[in-house]
C-alpha cells in the first residue's frame, strides 16, 4: 500500500553524486577562504553556478542538506545584496551572528527592532555595506521596503521556506503570496525559492504561486541516512520516552513533540523529575518565556525542548540528536518536517515515535469536528491515511517516506523495520470477529460502543457493562480469547489504519465502512502487523562519541567545554563557534599549527583568526607536547568523518 499523496509522483529526483557541473573559480574562492570548506555537496555546484549566472532556481533538499550555501555564496560573488526573505523573525538574530562569525556582513529588517536599529541598517544597505540582509515576508507590505531595495543594488532574493507559500501543505503563510511583487520589480534580479518539504503537490503550488516556470528545479534526495526512523506501540509514552533518553541518548539534546500544551507541560515536569533537563515550549506561553526557552535550548549542550509543533521551524541546530514524537504527527510531510530536525550535522541521529489506538480515534474525531469544508476535511483524512500507512507498515520506513515524496529507494538498514522485521499474521478471522460484534451490536440493539466494550465482548468479560447492556447474550461473546487485550487493540488500530472499521463521535465509537461488508463476507483477506509482547529492543546505538579513537574522545570533551565557555561569553548558540564535525575532525586531527588547523572542515578565514590561537591551546594542553607528525598518515578529518557520518550502526545485540 503506497501513502503517496493523491498527485502524481514527481519523476525520480537526482542523487546526491556531485554534479557535472564545476561552480565557477569565485564561487570556490569563497567556499574555501570564508566557510572553510573543501568542495560542494551534491547539487550545490550546479545550482551555485546557475544562480551566479543570474537564472531561477526551485531548491528541494533535505534538512541539513546544505540550502543556505545556495543562495549565500552567489550572494557574495555577485555585486549587490543578497535579500533573503524567511519567516523565522526569531532566528534572524542567531542567522545574521552565523554569518558575522564567518566575516560576511548579513543584517535583518523585522518588526523587533527600533526605528533607529533600522535606520543603521538601511543605510548599511544603501552604503553598499551589506553581503546579506533578512527579511520577514510581512516587511514587503510595509510602506517604504520596496522603494528601499529600489535604491540598493540586488544581487539576488532567496525565499527560505518556500512551502510556507503552499496551502496544501501545514505551515501557510498568506504574507507568501505577497512575494510575485519581487518578480514583477524586479525581473532581472535571480530568485532562489529554497524548501525541505515538497510534495509534487506542494511543488507544484509553489511554482504557480511564486510564478517560477522558468525556473530550474533542483531536486535532491530527501534521504536523511544518518537519522534512523523508529515506530513503536504506545504503552506508557512517557515511561517508554525516559527509557529511550536514559539508554540512548543521554546528555544529547532532542526535542519531544506532544499534540496538547498540557502534554507538553506534564512530559517536561516528568522529564525533570527523572534529572533530564528539559523545557516546555507551547502557544500558550508568553512570548518572553517561549524566547527564552529557545534561546536556551539553542545555547545550552544536551538540553531537551518538549514542545508542541509550533516549535521548530528554521531551528538550524546541527546537534539536535533524537526527535521523539509522543503523539501521532497528523501528516508525513509535517513528520519529516519534524524528524529532520534531527541530525542536521551528518551524526547518527534517532526519530522516534510511540503510536497508539488513542492517536487514531482522536484524530479522525479532531477531523470531523473541527473547521473547514468538505474539501479540506477530505485533505486531512487524505493526509492521516498516509501516516497510518507508515505507522502500520512491516516494509522499510525508509522506503516508504521517500515513497511519498516520489522517490524510489531500497531497504534501509536502519530503521526498525529493517533492523528487526516485523512478522505479520492473517487476521481476517480475528477481523471478522471484531467487524461481526461491532454489526451484532447496531443491528440486534442500536448500540455503538467504543474499543474498550467491544473487546470485553470478544473477550467474554463479565464486567458492569456487559452485565447492564445484557452483551453476554450476543452470539459473539466470548469468541475471542485466542487473543489477549493488547491485540485486540492492535486489531481495531490497523482495522482502523486500513479504513475496514470507523471511529465516530465524542466516545469514538466504532462503525463499520463500505470496505467491512467484503471482509465480513470472506472476499478480503486482512493481514496485520504483529503486535510486540514486549517494546521492541532498541537497536543500539552507539554512545556518543563512541565512534571517535579513545585519545580524540577526551579531546573533543575538552574541545566541547572551551566551546560552551566561548558560545556564553559572547552571547552566541555554541554551533556559531564550531559545529560537532568541525570539533571532531580537530579532535581526530590534533593540529598543531595554524596552517594544520585551517586544513579541517569548517575553519574559514575568519575563525582561524578568531579561534585559531585558543583551539590550539586546547589542543596543545591536551596533547601534552606530543608530535603531530606520528600520525602524519592518517586521513584528513573531513574524510575519516565522511566515512563515519554513514556508516549504519552496529547490529543490535
Ligand atoms: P539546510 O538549510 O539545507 O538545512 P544547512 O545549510 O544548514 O542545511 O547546512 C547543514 C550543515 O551542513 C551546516 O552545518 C553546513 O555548514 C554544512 N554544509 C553545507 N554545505 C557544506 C559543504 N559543501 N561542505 C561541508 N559542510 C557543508
Ligand atoms: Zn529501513
Amino acid at each position: 500500500m503506497s501513502p503517496g499523496p493523491p498527485e502524481a509522483p514527481v519523476a525520480a529526483p537526482a542523487t546526491g553524486e556531485p554534479s557535472p557541473v564545476a561552480a565557477p573559480p569565485a564561487a570556490l574562492e569563497v567556499l574555501h577562504r570564508v566557510f572553510g570548506y573543501d568542495a560542494f555537496r551534491g547539487d550545490q555546484a550546479e545550482i551555485v553556478a546557475h544562480v551566479v549566472g543570474g537564472g531561477d532556481a526551485l531548491v528541494l533538499m533535505p534538512t541539513g542538506g546544505g540550502k543556505s550555501l545556495c543562495y549565500q555564496v552567489p550572494a557574495l560573488v555577485r555585486d549587490g545584496v543578497g535579500v533573503v526573505i524567511s519567516p523565522l523573525i526569531a532566528l534572524m538574530q542567531d542567522q545574521v551572528d552565523a554569518l558575522a562569525a564567518l566575516g560576511v556582513r548579513a543584517a535583518f529588517l523585522n518588526s523587533t527592532q527600533g526605528a533607529e536599529e533600522r535606520r543603521e541598517v538601511e543605510t548599511a544597505l544603501l552604503a553598499g555595506e551589506l553581503d546579506l540582509l533578512y527579511l520577514a515576508p510581512e516587511r514587503l507590505a510595509v510602506g517604504g521596503t520596496l522603494d528601499l531595495l529600489d535604491r540598493a543594488p540586488v544581487a539576488l532574493f532567496a525565499i527560505d521556506e518556500a512551502h510556507c507559500v503552499s496551502q496544501w501543505g501545514h505551515d501557510f503563510r498568506p504574507d507568501y503570496l505577497r512575494l510575485t511583487v519581487l518578480h514583477e520589480r524586479w525581473p532581472s534580479v535571480p530568485r532562489v525559492a529554497l524548501t525541505a518539504t515538497a510534495t509534487a503537490a506542494t511543488r507544484a503550488e509553489i511554482v504557480e504561486r511564486l510564478q517560477l516556470t522558468g525556473a530550474r528545479q533542483f531536486v535532491a534526495s530527501f534521504d536523511r541516512p544518518n537519522i534512523q526512523y523508529r515506530i513503536v506501540p504506545k504503552q506508557q509514552p512517557v515511561q517508554q520516552l525516559i527509557r529511550l533518553l536514559r539508554s540512548e541518548h543521554p546528555g544529547d539534546a532532542g526535542i519531544v513533540y506532544c499534540l496538547s500544551r498540557n502534554s507538553v507541560e506534564k512530559t517536561a515536569d516528568a522529564l525533570v523529575a527523572e534529572g533530564i533537563a528539559a523545557l516546555p515550549y507551547h502557544a500558550g506561553l508568553d512570548a518572553a518565556t517561549r524566547r527564552r526557552n529557545q534561546a536556551r535550548f539553542l545555547r545550552e549542550d544536551g538540553l531537551v525542548m518538549v514542545a508542541t509543533i509550533a516549535f521548530g521551524m528554521g531551528i538550524d541546530k546541527p546537534d539536535v540528536r533524537f526527535v521523539a514524537h509522543l503523539d501521532l504527527p497528523k501528516s508525513v510531510e509535517g513528520y519529516y518536517q519534524e524528524t529532520g530536525r534531527a541530525g542536521r550535522d551528518g551524526l547518527p541521529s534517532t526519530a522516534w515515535l510511540a503510536y497508539g489506538l488513542q492517536d487514531v480515534v482522536q484524530q479522525r474525531r479532531m477531523i470531523d469536528e473541527g473547521e473547514g469544508d468538505v474539501a479540506h476535511k477530505r485533505r486531512q483524512s487524505q493526509h492521516l491515511d498516509a501516516m497510518l500507512a507508515l505507522c502500520e507498515t512491516i516494509e522499510c520506513r525508509r522506503v516508504q517516506l521517500l515513497n511519498y515524496f516520489g522517490q524510489e529507494s531500497s531497504a534501509c538498514g536502519n530503521c526498525d523495520t529493517c533492523l528487526e522485521p516485523p512478522e505479520s499474521w492473517d487476521g481476517t478471522v480475528a477481523a471478522q470477529k471484531l467487524l461481526s460484534t461491532v454489526v451484532r451490536l447496531q443491528r440486534e440493539r442500536g448500540q455503538r460502543f467504543g474499543a474498550g466494550a467491544t473487546i470485553d465482548i470478544l473477550l467474554g468479560r463479565e464486567t458492569d457493562r456487559t452485565r447492564q447492556h445484557q452483551h453476554d447474550e450476543l452470539r459473539t461473546f466470548g469468541i475471542g480469547q485466542e487473543l489477549g487485550e493488547s491485540e485486540w487493540r492492535g486489531v481495531v488500530r490497523q482495522l482502523l489504519a486500513q479504513g475496514l472499521l470507523a471511529v465516530q463521535g465524542e466516545y469514538g465509537t466504532l462503525g463499520i465502512t463500505e470496505a467491512s461488508a467484503a471482509v465480513l463476507d470472506g472476499s478480503r483477506p486482512v493481514r496485520f502487523r504483529r503486535e510486540p509482547e514486549r517494546v521492541a529492543k532498541a537497536a543500539k546505538r552507539r554512545a556518543p562519541g563512541a565512534e571517535l579513537p579513545e585519545g580524540a574522545r577526551d579531546l573533543f570533551e575538552q574541545l566541547r567545554e572551551w566551546r560552551a565557555q566561548t558560545a556564553r561569553d559572547l552571547g552566541v548558540p555554541a554551533y556559531i563557534v564550531f559545529g560537532d564535525a568541525t570539533l571532531r575532525g580537530i579532535a581526530v586531527d590534533r593540529p598543531r599549527s595554524l596552517s594544520q588547523l585551517a586544513g579541517i572542515s569548517g575553519v574559514g578565514e575568519k575563525k582561524l583568526a578568531d579561534y585559531g590561537d585558543a583551539v590550539l591551546e586546547v589542543v596543545g594542553a591536551a596533547t601534552g607536547g606530543g608530535s603531530p607528525e606520528t600520525r602524519g598518515s592518517e586521513a584528513p578529518a573531513s574524510e575519516t568523518l565522511g566515512a563515519e557520518m554513514f556508516e549504519p550502526p552496529p547490529d543490535a545485540d
